[in-house]
């Protein structure tokens, strides 16, 4: 049952796959491999290429947490110089000048530089009117003096100017070890965001500045809005505001999914001494979408080459094998409807096919030949079906056919046909006397005579059977019909084959004659019953006589040379 089974699952996809899915399918297997290499190149280089992305991305968030730390750097180095100076014996009014001078236009992020006095109260500053300001009670102050070392604050809104900026404060108790006045710097965050330029106005890209407790800093140029805002009111990153606040790393790295819905992956970067942390944030999907374009495109094209390399596949299938079978097919179909003369045309076939064309084109040459031959041998039977070989005169088939033709020929011109009936008398006394071939000797020599005189009038004569012989006479009437049996019997009488157990001593013949005038009422059977029965009235009259059918006078002649009579 299963190869059974097996078997009919064969033939159906036999029957499916014609030459034309066999050969796409071909094609379809020789692509496939470069097909599926492209795809695993394809898709390396998009690993390689989103790796190569979030390389560029976490390097541009070290730079920029780089250039912040440099900047905060620079503030303390000049904080740092200028306590020195102060903390030097006459570095009261020298540390003042040269903290004026020291406000450099190469540190343009340095907004204003003071210097407090233990008591808090600004005792010089690059902008006066900070001057006798009391900065005891700000947080950084105290925290330099307890610290003993530099302090960056958080977010503050400067109180005379209500800008929003950020402190540095650098204590001269950091070198002398004792209470001492405090090197202020407030440093503008215009120049922070300024240094994040290189992460601004990229697509999918968020990066602030963050202080100790979460505010904005700093943000590019296109972001500057969030300035001074919590972070966890910023829309894509509200959602990483306590993990980027509770990271102790100094760089960390981790992904989540944003409000939006968009995979984000985010680094936090500690600026070294300060609590700012710079937050930078990359949707994954922005960047891979460029990626995923490419390679979208990339496999449109190789898609593009696949559905060329099948379309070119079927074409030439089309011409090379398809076409070719079909003509060969074609001619085959020819071949089967007799037509022998056709031939495929060799020139434009491939050449594997040459050889079966030529076989073709010699099968159907032998075929013809054959057919040729076949149809030379079935007419020479149809003659020889048609002929009688003792008397050489044609048989009761071909007498059959031709009277059936002369039949129809008479109807058609209108004109009378003829038909006499031969019967040798005695013929079974002839054979006992003489033996069977001498009797067959006979049979012939009346051929013979029969076949003289059927020229001589244009009939048709003819071995009815046995020993009975028939003239057909087309054309002619009754009475010259009845002539020509006359003619017939005298005919044999002349020829004296001695029958010495007949009355007559020779061999004689009685002939039953009758004509016809074709018509729809009549068939050639009835000439034919007709003449036999006249026939039959010719042996009643005592045999070598002739009696025509349908006269209803008869010639009683004595006359031993005729023996004519016409019954009704
Ligand atoms: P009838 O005058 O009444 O015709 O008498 P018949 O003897 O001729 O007629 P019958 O029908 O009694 O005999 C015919 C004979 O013809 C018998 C048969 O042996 C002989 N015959 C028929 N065909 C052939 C043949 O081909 N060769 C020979 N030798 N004899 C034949
Ligand atoms: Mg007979
Ligand atoms: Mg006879």
């Amino acid at each position: 049952m299963p190869s059974i089974r097996f078997n009919r699952n064969r033939v159906k996809l036999n029957r499916l796959l014609g030459i034309r899915a066999r050969l796409a399918l071909l094609a379809l297997i020789l692509v496939a491999p470069l097909m599926l290499e492209r795809t695993r190149s394809l898709e390396s280089a998009r690993t390689r290429q989103i790796a190569l992305a979030s390389e560029e991305f976490f390097a541009l968030a070290r730079q920029s947490a780089d250039m912040q730390r440099e900047v905060i750097m620079s503030v303390e180095t000049v904080l740092k110089s200028t306590a020195y100076v102060r903390a030097s014996a006459t570095g009261v009014s020298r540390s003042c000048d040269m903290m004026r001078a020291s406000l450099p236009a190469t540190l343009p992020w340095i907004r204003t530089l003071m210097i407090a006095g233990r008591d808090g109260r600004i005792q010089c500053s690059t902008n006066n009117q900070y001057v006798g300001l009391d900065f005891s009670d700000r947080p950084y102050f105290r925290g330099a003096q307890e610290a003993r070392d530099f302090v960056f604050s958080d977010y503050l809104l400067s109180k005379p100017t209500h800008m929003p900026i950020v402190m540095a404060a650098y204590p001269v108790a950091a070198i002398t070890g004792e209470p001492d006045a405090v090197m202020l710097a407030s440093v503008n965050l215009e120049w922070m965001s300024k240094i994040m330029s290189n992460l601004g106005g990229r697509p999918g890209i968020t990066a602030v500045l963050i202080d100790s407790e979460g505010t904005v800093l700093a943000a590019p140029a296109d972001r500057t809005e969030l300035i001074g805002r919590p972070l966890d009111s910023v829309p894509l990153l509200s959602a990483v505001a306590e993990s980027a606040m509770s990271s102790s790393k100094p760089t960390e790295t981790t992904s989540f999914t944003a409000a939006d819905g968009s995979k984000r992956a985010i680094t936090f970067t500690r600026i070294a001494d300060t609590g700012s942390r710079l937050i930078v944030s990359i949707d994954e999907t922005r960047v891979t979408a460029a990626i995923d374009r490419e390679i979208h495109n990339a496999y449109l094209q190789a898609g593009l080459v696949c559905l060329i390399v099948l379309l070119g596949a079927l074409i030439a299938a089309e011409k090379l094998i398809v076409g070719p079978v079909n003509m060969l097919a074609a001619t085959a179909k020819r071949f089967g409807l007799g037509h022998w003369s056709a031939r495929v045309a060799t020139k434009n076939l491939p050449s594997e096919f040459v050889p079966l064309a030529k076989s073709f084109n010699a099968m159907a040459a032998k075929l013809g030949q054959r057919e040729r031959e076949l149809v030379a041998a079935n007419d020479r039977l149809t003659v020889m079906a048609s002929i009688d070989m003792l008397s050489g005169l044609a048989n009761r088939r071909g007498f059959q056919n031709r009277i059936d033709v002369e039949w129809e020929r008479a109807q058609q011109t209108d004109s009378e046909v003829s038909l006499l009936m031969i019967d040798v008398d005695h013929f079974k006394l002839y054979n006992d006397t003489y033996g069977h071939p001498e009797g067959d000797a006979c049979l012939s020599r009346l051929g013979e005579a029969l076949a003289q005189i059927a020229g001589a009038t244009t009939a048709f004569a003819g071995r009815y059977g046995g020993e009975e012989f028939c003239l057909l006479l087309p054309g002619m009437n009754a009475s010259e019909a009845l002539e020509v049996g006359e003619q017939v019997r005298t005919a044999v009488l002349d020829l004296e084959l001695p029958h010495a157990t007949s009355a007559h001593q020779c061999v004689t013949v009685s002939v039953g004659v009758a004509s016809a005038r074709p018509n729809d009422l009549l068939a050639p059977s009835d000439l034919i019953e007709a003449a036999d029965a006249a026939l039959y009235a010719a042996k009643h009259r005592g045999r070598n006589a002739v009696v025509a059918h349908g006269f209803v006078d008869v010639d009683e002649s004595d006359d031993s040379e005729s023996n004519v009579a016409r019954v009704g």
